[in-house]
């Protein structure tokens, strides 16, 4: 597809996930999603082909792209797996931003080329079970010993936790200062006192492993601190506005997923002597899902530009992923209802695309949140 968002290297990479995507990935993501494993070899091969690495610094291990080139591969990967997206979405955005954002040179060192060959993972631990859209209300606190500090509390829901090599934790190191007193620490899972819990049994986007971590007295050096002291929520902010891009373009992928199976479906599926796509009911239903489709892409597509040429871009990205992840639930669901009975079986595609686009608007900040953060600029 051409657009004045994009240069000839952007649909180049667009073309080689398109590809690998449908080669690849087509074929195995119903399996994926029963047998709840993500084959390890392909997260090698998307290593290979510098999917994991599209966002990290060339000098890390990475290939140093723009978020344009993110949103291109996100997009065409979500049309047929989108679990796959996960492993690619971790490893630009929650596993690495928090580095690239705040990192010191020895840190980018240490843990940006391991993510981007698909050797380690680095889980995002923000959320705790009294702390969801309101996150800066954690109760997980740090507190110093001489060079070190002393991490206790629970994360909840924390995507790739259980084969996480590390994870970023954001612990309250001055309480009373609310969300200004937060600091992110790069925690080793193997250290005394890391535990995780029993991965949840979930819905969708299967093929993922999210679950608790918990600290129990973990003892981590100073070197482990994240960017400053006491500033680490505006690290995981900023981190967030990247990731709601990618969830955004996940969200296209998988509505254009779903609007191909119902143009096609309709037109085989005869039912009063003639196809389902020649009643005018259902035409107009599938003219709304392609315009809702195409008005997602453009608040993404310009979020990703705005993010690329250094605005910012808080509010884009939050309007993109808000009108994104909604459009692709209500695509999903209205692509559904033209299968009838058939759409409900797990036999077709789209009872899967069903599951994997309901926590859309829910993770990387809720609908509601996002309505927050762009009401919070409109009337700031
Ligand atoms: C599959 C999955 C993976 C996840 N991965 C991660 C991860 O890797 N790292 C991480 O830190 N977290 C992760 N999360 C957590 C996720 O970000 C939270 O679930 C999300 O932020 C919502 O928090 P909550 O579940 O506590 O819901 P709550 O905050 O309890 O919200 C419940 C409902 O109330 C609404 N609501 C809350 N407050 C308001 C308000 N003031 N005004 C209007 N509506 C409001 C919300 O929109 C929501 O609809 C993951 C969650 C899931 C399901």
């Amino acid at each position: 597809m051409s657009s004045p968002f994009f240069t000839e290297e952007h649909e180049d990479i667009r073309e080689m996930a398109r590809d690998f995507a449908e080669r690849a990935l087509a074929p195995v993501a119903a399996d994926i999603d029963k047998n709840d494993t993500f084959p390890k070899e392909l997260v090698s091969t998307m290593a290979d082909m510098g999917f994991l690495g599209i966002k990290i610094p060339e000098e890390y291990g990475g290939s140093g792209m723009d978020m344009r080139s993110y949103v291109c591969v996100m997009e065409e990967i979500a049309k047929k797996c989108v679990t796959a997206t996960l492993y690619i979405s971790s490893a630009n955005s929650l596993s690495t931003a928090p580095i690239i954002l705040s990192g010191t040179e020895e840190q980018k060192q240490k843990y940006l080329p391991g993510v981007a060959s698909g050797k380690s993972i680095i889980s995002f631990g923000l959320t705790e079970p009294g702390a969801g859209s309101d996150a800066a209300s954690l109760t997980t606190k740090a507190v110093k010993d001489g060079d070190d500090y002393i991490l206790n509390g629970r994360k909840c829901f924390i995507t790739f936790a259980p084969i996480a090599s590390y994870t970023t934790v954001y612990a309250k190191t001055s309480p009373e200062k609310g969300a200004k007193g937060i600091t992110a620490f790069l925690v080793d899972m193997k250290l005394p006192g890391v535990s995780v819990g029993k991965p949840e049994e979930k819905m969708g986007q299967r093929g993922v492993p999210v679950s608790d971590v918990v600290l129990d007295d973990v003892r981590v050096s100073g070197n482990c601190v994240l960017g400053e002291v006491d500033l680490g929520f505006i690290n995981a902010m900023k981190t967030l506005s990247v990731g709601r891009v990618g969830v955004a373009a996940m969200s296209l992928g998988i509505a254009q997923e779903a609007l191909e199976l119902a143009v096609k479906y309709t037109k085989e599926r005869v039912q009063f002597g003639r196809p389902l796509a020649k009643n005018q009911a259902l035409r107009f239903m599938m003219a709304d899902m392609e315009t809702k489709l195409n008005a997602a892409r453009m608040l993404t597509y310009n979020a990703a530009w705005m993010m690329d040429n250094k605005q910012d871009a808080t509010k884009a990205a939050s309007m993109a992923k808000y009108y994104a992840a909604e459009a692709a639930f209500d695509i999903v669901n209205k692509s559904l209802q033209l299968h009838g009975g058939y759409g409900y079986s797990k036999e077709y595609e789209i009872e899967r695309l069903y599951r994997d686009v309901r926590v859309n608007s829910i993770y990387e900040g809720s609908s509601q949140v996002q309505q927050i953060v762009i009401a919070g600029q409109l009337l700031k």
